[in-house]
Parts: structure tokens; sequence; C-alpha cells
């Protein structure tokens, strides 16, 4: 039986996960759900200076906000613990120690200074830069020197000098590189931190994770991977890397496409699940087809043999679809449940808290098909919830109408209304029609007028039921103060 599938995310505090890191995470995340397997969370935190402070939480916030909870890893805890790569660095040097004895990797006493002036040569050169190799074959006596300096060296290891290190990507297939184009990298620094590398590698197998998951970047160290699990002695995972991201433009994903960190999405009111459809798409596809994946539908569906090794364009309109449809899909409950927040830090302290849920259930219908972010409710519903609302003159009167007509308008509206025995949607059509005719205008101008009196706006949703749910007090006092108001202008 094969080994159940264990695969991890391993992200780096170094700032605010952005859609490439999670549709690594999604990646990872649905390989795990569709196999039974485990996700991992790990972070990756060993580059110290490059730490940002709240990266981590802001890292555990957008995987909860995706819905992608981790088997283990922090906060949940399990049994291939710390998770926490500096809380591991004991493992890291004893590892990079081992390696020393087994003469797969050595001390390196190169100063700074050194290593700036050999690289100012070999681009003088027009040579690639690289270690020079100097410290590999010192003799124990010549070590023995740069002890006694005091000198505190960091540990390189040994990429063999010649030949060739391949490996199979379950995405890119049989890759291979010339050991020669390889540097002697740096596994453990003079501050007794190991650099990803090592860390990567040592945690990858301490860990047992079966799949690394991550994104083509990392395919160039990846050969360097495989030469640590070799001199280690190790058992490599198989590896999948992800294509790049690119905006439409087909400039690698960045700022200039729009908002690139994910929570920047959940502020503007995109859904997760509209979101994660989106993301999923971005590399992987069913067919050539399918657009609309549930979470159990990618669940079952997901496989790494479909992930496409072209470049995956980030598509805000596409993005913008998805979510219209994520949000029509909902009930009008579920739609309640996602607003009532925004409303409730949104509305005018005038509007009473909690916010009314009947008068909410009303609304909802009138606006749902219109929602295409979430964060435009408070725009769309304001109005019936504040008491008064604001008019412009012009937006009043309309086009091709005059002052007089419009006056005269509100006036007969506010008349009939008054004396309307049922208040609502039918009625109102049933009333308002004709009155358009009777006042010799055109429905829409009438319309028009009405809908700027009593909601404040020149674009809102149906106009009668508005009216219906807005209730005759309101609709009489709005169009009363419209009046006022174009009296006092004309
Ligand atoms: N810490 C690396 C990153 O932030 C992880 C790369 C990997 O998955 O190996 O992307």
């Amino acid at each position: 039986m094969s080994q159940p599938v264990r695969v991890r995310f391993a992200p780096s505090p170094t700032g605010i996960p952005h859609i490439g890191n999670m549709r690594t995470a999604l990646f990872n995340w649905l390989y795990a759900r569709h196999t039974g397997g485990k996700f991992i969370l790990r972070i990756e935190d060993t580059d110290q200076t490059r730490k940002v402070e709240g990266a981590e939480e802001k890292i555990y916030e957008s995987l909860e906000w995706l819905g992608l909870e981790w088997d283990e890893g922090l906060d949940v805890g399990g049994e291939y613990g710390p998770y926490l790569q500096s809380e591991r660095l004991e493992l890291y040097k004893s590892a990079a120690e081992h390696l020393i004895t087994q003469g797969h990797a050595y001390y390196c006493y190169c100063s700074p200074e050194r290593l700036t002036q050999m690289r100012a040569e070999q681009s003088k050169r027009k040579e690639p830069p690289h270690y020079d190799r100097t410290c590999r074959e010192l003799t124990p006596e010549q070590q023995a020197k740069k002890v006694a300096e005091g000198i505190t060296p960091v540990v390189r290891f040994k990429i063999p000098l010649d030949g060739k290190t391949s490996f199979n990507d379950i995405v890119y297939g049989q890759v291979e590189f010339e050991n020669v184009l390889l540097d002697d990298l740096v596994i453990l620094k003079s501050d007794g931190f190991p650099t990803y590398h090592l860390a990567n590698v040592v945690d990858d197998h301490m860990m047992q994770i079966t799949h690394v998951i991550r994104a083509d970047e990392w395919l160039s160290s990846t050969p360097k991977h495989m030469l640590l699990y070799d001199a280690l002695k190790y058992n490599a995972p198989q590896y999948a890397h992800m294509p790049m991201t690119f905006g439409k433009d087909k400039a690698k994903l960045s700022k200039r496409h729009g908002a690139t960190a994910l929570l920047d999405y959940k502020s503007m009111g995109y859904l997760p699940e509209a979101m994660m459809n989106f993301l999923v798409l971005m590399g992987w596809s069913l067919d050539d087809k399918t657009e609309i994946f549930s979470k159990d539908d990618l669940i079952r569906h997901f496989s790494l043999e479909r992930v496409s090794r072209t470049g995956a364009i980030f598509d805000m309109d596409k993005l913008n679809w998805f979510n219209g449809y994520y949000i029509r899909q909902l009930t009008v409950d579920g739609l309640i449940e996602r607003i009532t927040p925004i409303l409730g830090k949104e509305l005018p302290d005038e509007v009473k808290r909690p916010i009314d849920e009947d008068q909410l259930r009303r609304i909802v219908p009138l606006i749902h098909e219109r929602l295409k972010l979430l964060n435009e409710i408070t725009d769309l519903v304001s109005f019936f919830f504040v008491e008064d609302v604001q008019h412009n003159a012009d937006e009043l009167v309309g086009k091709k109408m005059t002052g007089e007509l419009a006056v005269n308008a509100l006036q007969s509206s506010s008349d009939k209304l008054s004396s309307l025995v049922e208040f609502d949607a039918d009625s109102l059509e049933n009333l308002l029609r004709p009155l358009a005719d009777e006042l010799g205008l055109k429905t829409g101008q009438l319309f028009g007028t009405l809908r700027v009196a009593t909601t404040g706006k020149s674009v809102a949703p149906p106009l009668f039921q508005t009216m219906e749910v807005l209730g005759r007090d309101k609709c009489l006092k709005r169009i009363g103060s419209a009046l006022d108001m174009l009296k006092g202008v004309g």
C-alpha cells in the first residue's frame, strides 16, 4: 500500500500572503482532501531579517477565510512539531554537522567583504555570481588557524563537481540540471540559523511529507534539495511545481494588476467560495469547459496531473463574474448573514442596532441580483434604513422636465398616495402608471422623479417594491421634502 499523502503549506512570514501563495495553499489543501491525506502548516521563519510583524497572523487569517483548515501545524499541534522553524534549530544544526562528518559539507570562513569582492570580479569577467570554493579544500591546519582567529564560519554544502541532477516533477515531467551550474550553497549561517534549503529538506523529511506542491519559482532550487536528500540518505518526496501567475498583460502578477494580498479581496467584499473557484482555475482545470466548482466538487475532482504547465492568468473580470454568481447562489438568509456585519459597521448611527432582520428580508430580494460585491451593500440599501435622504435638484427634475413639471408630478403623486388603501407594489403601479398619462408625462419621467424623491438616488431597485418596503409615511415625508426643495429652488 502506498504511503498516506502528507502535504504542507510552508509560507515565510515575510509579508501578507498574496494570491500566488494562497493558490499554492489551496492546491495543497485540495490534494490532501482529495486523497484523504493530511495538510500541514509549517511556518518557515529562518530568515529573521525579513520577518514582518503580524505576518504570521495574516497567514492564519487568509487560510481561515478561504476555509483551508490544517490538520497539523501551529495552533493545532501534531506529532511532528514544532511547526515553527525557529524552534527547530537543533535539528538543522545536527543535520549540518552530520553532512560535515560525512564529507558532504564544509565550514566556510570567507568574510562578507571577501565574498563581495569576489562577486564584483566575477561580474567584471561576465561570470554568473558563484562561490569560488576557497574553503572547500582547506587542510585541517588551515582550518585550525581560522578557528584560532575567532572567525565564526558558515556551513556550505558540497555540490558534486560534475554530473547531472534530475528528478521527475508531476507537472513539469523530467527535469535535469548540470551540477556545474549549481553553487556550493550555504546551509547553516553564522548565527546558527539554517538557510531555507536545509531547513526545508530536513523538515519535509522529518514531517514525512510525501508531495511538495509549490510555486515554480522554487524549481531551480529543487536540484539542490535533491542533492541534500541524497547526502542525508533521505528519500525525496515527489515534487509538483505550480505555474507562475500572470496578469492579463502576461507580466508577472504584481500590484499593478490590482490588489495582490488575498485579504484585500475579503475586505473588498468578495466571497471566499468565489475566490476559491477563481484561484483553482489559475493553473488547474477539469476539462476545457467546466468553470463552476463547489468546494465538494473540487475535493472530488482535483488532481495534480491536471495542473497546467503554462502560466496562469489573473483575470479580475472573471473574479468579478464568479463573485456575482456566488452571491446570486446564496439564499436570502445566507446573504443576510454575510451582509449584516457590514451593515452593522457601516450604516449611520441613527439606524437602530441590531439591524432589523425582517426589514432586511424584504429588502434583500430587491437588490440580490444587482449585488456584485458584498461591500456595495451599504450604499445600495442605506436609504431604506435612514430617516431622511438628501435630494439633488437636477436629479429630481430629470431629463426633458422642468421644475414646474416635477413639482406638479410630486404634488399629484403625494395626494394620490395619501389616500391609497393598500400601500403595496401592485396598487402603487396601478395608481402611478395612469397618473403619468394624466400629467402628460412619460412613465419614465414620473417614475424617475419619484425614485429620486423617495430614495435620494437616480439608480435604485424597482420603484414600486421599493416604495412598498419604505412604507407610506417615509415616502410621503420624502416627497414632501423634495417638494420643499424644488419650490425653494424654483
Ligand atoms: N518558505 C517558502 C515560501 O515562502 C516555501 C517554499 C516551499 O514550499 O518549499 O515560499
